[in-house]
């Protein structure tokens, strides 16, 4: 499985904005863009006025990159989109919303997407009862994802007993539903496009790939 395997803060000084891709760290002096505004590499930034193209690579790229997903699959994404009845930037907005990995970092069990990415991969959970590993899995409303249950004893690792004590640390959103006691989480219904919590502009998305 190709993945994206630089350090991730130089995705968000390319872009030039915080993507908040690390989690904590983000929120703190630490973060790479607070104390480098410039772009990586040593070239000296252009002042130029950018064209229509490259405003609309610019968002495609950080749609990517907020999501973790690479070119191949983002424009399958986008192709699945566009087939969709409804307008396809809406459309491919709730295809990413609804990728496995993103929906255990909405559920709060997870500091960011890529750290949802890694306990997915590493078997974490189940969904509906059946183990699930796979972090482009679409979640369906109606899948109940449980965190898998520890070793013989049933005990519950440290680790994520950390994650998931007290209530959700970040606001989950309202299409999905969080039981903190039992360490599960539930689709309630398909993302609006209007309750996605983004600052992706999908229309400059969708011209991008429609030229
Ligand atoms: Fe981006 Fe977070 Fe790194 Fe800041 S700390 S540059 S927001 S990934």
């Amino acid at each position: 499985m190709a993945r994206y395997t630089d350090a991730v803060c130089r995705k968000c000084r390319r872009i030039g904005e915080k993507l908040f891709l690390k989690g904590e760290r983000c929120y703190t002096p630490r973060c790479a863009v607070e104390r480098r505004r410039k772009p990586p590499g040593n070239s000296i930034p252009r002042r130029r006025r950018s064209s229509d193209w490259a405003l609309q690579l610019r968002e495609k790229q950080k749609a990517r990159f907020t999501y973790g997903v690479l070119e191949k699959q983002f424009r399958k994404y986008f192709e699945m989109a566009r087939d969709n009845p409804g307008v396809t930037g809406d459309s491919l907005l709730q295809l990413l919303e609804t990728r496995f990995d993103n929906v255990v970092f909405r559920l709060s069990f997870a500091e960011s997407r890529q750290h949802a990415r890694q306990l997915v991969n590493h078997s974490h959970f189940t969904v509906n009862g059946r183990r699930m590993d796979i972090p482009s899995y679409l979640v369906k409303p109606g899948d109940v994802i449980e965190w898998k249950k520890g070793g013989n004893n049933g005990s519950v690792p440290e680790f994520i007993q950390v994650l998931t004590d007290g209530p959700p640390k970040r606001t989950v959103p309202i299409w999905l539903r969080v039981d903190s006691g039992k360490r599960a989480g539930e689709m309630v219904a398909l993302p609006d496009p209007s309750e996605i919590d983004t600052n992706i502009d999908v229309r400059l998305v969708v011209e991008f790939y429609s030229k």
